[in-house]
């Protein structure tokens, strides 16, 4: 989501006849983008914050403004501890930047603006994509479901959904852009809802557009996904067998605790729902450790489920408190050694699981979008299967944007290996 914030943000800039500098010692105003969904997150913003200050001696007239979740969260730490930052703005300002520049080099002090709306969309602005095979673009902002230990419902605001034609129209002007790929974005993806349609209906008219190849979606939650979804999404070629499953936890008393509206038995049973629509779908996880209360009988109800279900790859974090959530207020919070030891235990057990996934595929022959050159060798290309894993193989006479056969010789982590097979 950042990413795309990060992309609109430019596009409104560049709009009002601003120009990116790729060298940040000639910038006359420097824009953070931030993230305040764990302290980690946080800590890295503050950090920069303090690299960065040096320049502001050497240009005293340089603008440093912090965008998004921090902007929103913890503007009184910033105005206090940080006092060089001009302006700050939260997830549903954006608009106002090029105005609030120029209020800004009027004026003395910092800039505040972190009205949430019910209403921002973003609508009618063009981002400034970089050149690649994928576009983001979200279809919803904000979150209601207020999971007790999520940030996300009081820094991005209430749940609000775009019109289908808009998001048409997007996915439409991407294409004639040469973007081949659509990723749908939301906090909640599969709760998007409008009088038009749901994310099913929503789903389909934007893989019906031509020159859409490939459409993903992230991240949805357990659940809303239903069967017709998965109706939709078996039917259309070009949508990916791909889907992001945040599980959390595998115990159901933290589930509940957690408010994701779901035992570990429904979310077993959602995950062979999914596979007897889709039998290939390959599925990616998030997973929160030392959850507080958080027992040493109920984290192994986490790892029983990652090692039932199978996960192809999972993001998997320390639980971190955040202030004005419900959980950060329960008394019975995981000491720090036990969350470390319990994310080092999950993490190994998912290497396994990510590794057998993938000697699964070892002998396959899978589609592949070329997407970029590979990091190790000008010889090779990087891509991903429809099931986000990437694949390296040697160029032949393929380009970027080709989906074509590759037959999977061998494993390396989270990669395959292979070759281009040319079938007649
Ligand atoms: N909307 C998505 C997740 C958005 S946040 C969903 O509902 O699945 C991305 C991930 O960050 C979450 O899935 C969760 O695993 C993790 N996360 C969120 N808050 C966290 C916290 N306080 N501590 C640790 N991890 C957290
Ligand atoms: Fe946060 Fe996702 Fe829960 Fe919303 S659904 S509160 S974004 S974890």
């Amino acid at each position: 989501m950042n990413v795309y914030d990060t992309e609109l943000i430019s596009g409104i800039l560049e709009e009002s006849g601003f120009k990116k500098t790729s060298n940040i010692e000639n910038a006359d105003a420097i824009f953070l983008n931030t993230c305040s969904v764990r302290e980690k997150a946080e800590e890295t913003v503050f950090n920069r914050l303090n690299n960065l200050k040096s320049l502001k001696r050497k240009n005293p007239g340089l603008l440093f403004g912090v965008l998004g979740c921090m902007a929103q969260s913890m503007k009184n730490e910033l105005l206090e501890s940080k006092p060089f930052v001009d302006i700050i703005l939260g997830p549903d300002s954006y608009r106002r930047i090029p105005e609030i520049i120029k209020e800004r080099s009027k004026t003395n002090g910092s800039i505040v603006d972190t009205k949430l709306s019910k209403f921002e969309f973003y609508d009618n602005l063009f981002p400034s994509r970089k050149e690649g095979v994928n576009a983001w673009i979200p279809i919803m902002r904000g979150c209601d479901k207020f999971c007790t230990f999520c940030i996300v419902p009081f820094t991005r605001g209430r749940e609000r959904s775009r019109t289908i034609e808009s998001i048409v129209k997007e996915s439409k002007k991407s294409v004639e852009q040469g973007f081949v790929e659509i990723t749908l974005l939301g906090q909640n993806v599969n709760s998007y809802r409008t009088s038009e349609g749901n994310f099913s209906e929503l789903l389909l008219d934007v893989s019906n557009i031509p020159g859409v190849l490939r459409v993903r979606y992230t991240s949805p939650h357990p659940a809303d996904i239903n069967e017709n979804l998965l109706q939709v999404m078996r039917d259309k070629q070009n949508i990916c067998n791909h889907i992001h499953l945040p599980l959390q936890a595998g115990s159901s008393r933290i589930l509940k605790r957690m408010n994701r509206t779901y035992t570990k038995k429904e979310f077993l049973k959602l995950v062979e729902i999914i596979r007897t629509y889709l039998p290939n779908c390959a599925l990616s996880t998030d997973i929160i450790v030392g959850f507080p209360g958080e027992t040493e009988e109920e984290f192994k109800e986490t790892l029983e489920v990652v090692e039932k279900v199978g996960f192809d790859s999972a993001f998997m974090f320390k639980y971190s408190p955040r202030r004005g959530t419900k959980a950060s207020e329960y008394t019975d919070q995981i000491e720090e050694p036990v969350k470390q030891n319990r994310l080092e235990r999950l993490i190994e057990l998912q290497k396994k699981m990510s590794l057998l996934a993938n000697q699964n595929h070892v002998g396959k022959i899978m589609d592949v979008m070329v997407e970029k050159e590979s990091k190790k060798s000008e010889h090779q290309w990087a891509g991903r299967t429809d099931g986000n894993i990437w694949v390296v193989f040697d160029k032949t006479d393929e380009n970027v944007k080709d989906i074509v056969k590759v037959k999977i010789d061998d494993t390396q982590g989270v990669t395959l290996f292979g070759h281009r097979i040319k079938l007649d």
